[in-house]
């Protein structure tokens, strides 16, 4: 069983302590891919040495993240183009994407929102990335763009909505990302939606340090939980684990080519 964990903040700090514990106890469970997330121009090059410090399994998306938006300033557009260009001249370059971006309503400053988000949309296009997309209370906002920007390919992360929606996306070609909290019972839009879009339109996530899973509140996230969300999701399924984590793998690699 192989198991790609599609959005892990592995560089940040919560980290430093322990990465390569935290790593290889994921791998032991066969998370064997990691795929970390760039958020702020300031973070790129930790990013990007992080990533390199593990090649064995980390690959990487740059991306300025709404949650970052008071270290944003317009020109950065132009630096994260700078980065992709040097970086995606190297053919076994291990950046796969444009992420983590988005638009999201509690985090201030919506114009700039707006201008970065679709300034990024328009590098994926030019450069045929995949984007990683993050949302709240936006989701129907960031599908209009996507179909504006003509993007067939990415991942709605953590994706809470309902069936329509996730169909919707799964139409313009996107994967869902599924994470902890299709752990909560509670959650049952999101389960429902899930499970009735089913498996080939579906991706796996942690969001590690963040978005504990039902059991873990209060705890550090890490990548080797991913086993759990599957486990759930195999259960919201009914389809056997091994099974479903083959078409989940199969879905990671050809999105991120
Ligand atoms: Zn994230």
């Amino acid at each position: 069983m192989r198991i790609f964990d599609t959005h892990c903040h592995l560089d940040f700090a919560a980290f430093d302590d322990d990465r390569a514990q935290v790593i290889a106890a994921a791998q032991d469970l066969g998370v064997e891919r990691f795929m970390l997330l760039g958020v702020a121009k300031q973070q790129f090059d930790r990013l990007i040495n992080v990533s390199q410090d593990f090649s064995n399994s980390c690959y990487f998306s740059l991306g300025l993240h709404p949650y970052f938006i008071e270290q944003h300033e317009e020109h950065h557009l132009g630096a994260l183009e700078s980065y992709l260009e040097a970086i995606l001249a190297d053919t076994q370059t291990r950046c796969k994407a444009v992420g983590e971006i988005g638009l999201d309503v509690t985090c201030g400053k919506p114009e700039l929102q707006q201008t970065l988000f679709k300034g990024q949309l328009k590098i994926a296009a030019e450069y045929q990335l995949p984007v990683i997309l993050h949302h709240r209370k936006t989701l129907d906002e960031l599908l209009k763009a996507v179909r504006e920007a003509s993007i067939q390919r990415g991942v709605v992360h953590a994706f809470s909505g309902s069936y329509e929606q996730a169909a919707a996306w799964a139409d313009q070609g996107f994967k869902l990302g599924v994470g902890g909290t299709i752990t909560y019972q509670r959650a049952k839009k999101t389960r429902d939606a899930i499970s009735r879009i089913g498996a080939e339109h579906l991706v796996l996530e942690t969001d590690a340090p963040d978005m504990p899973l039902c059991g873990y509140q209060g705890q550090r996230n890490e990548p080797k939980r991913v086993l759990e969300v599957l486990n759930s999701l195999s259960e919201l399924l009914q389809t056997e684990t091994n099974e479903l984590a083959d078409v989940l793998w199969k879905n990671s690699v050809e999105l991120f080519n």
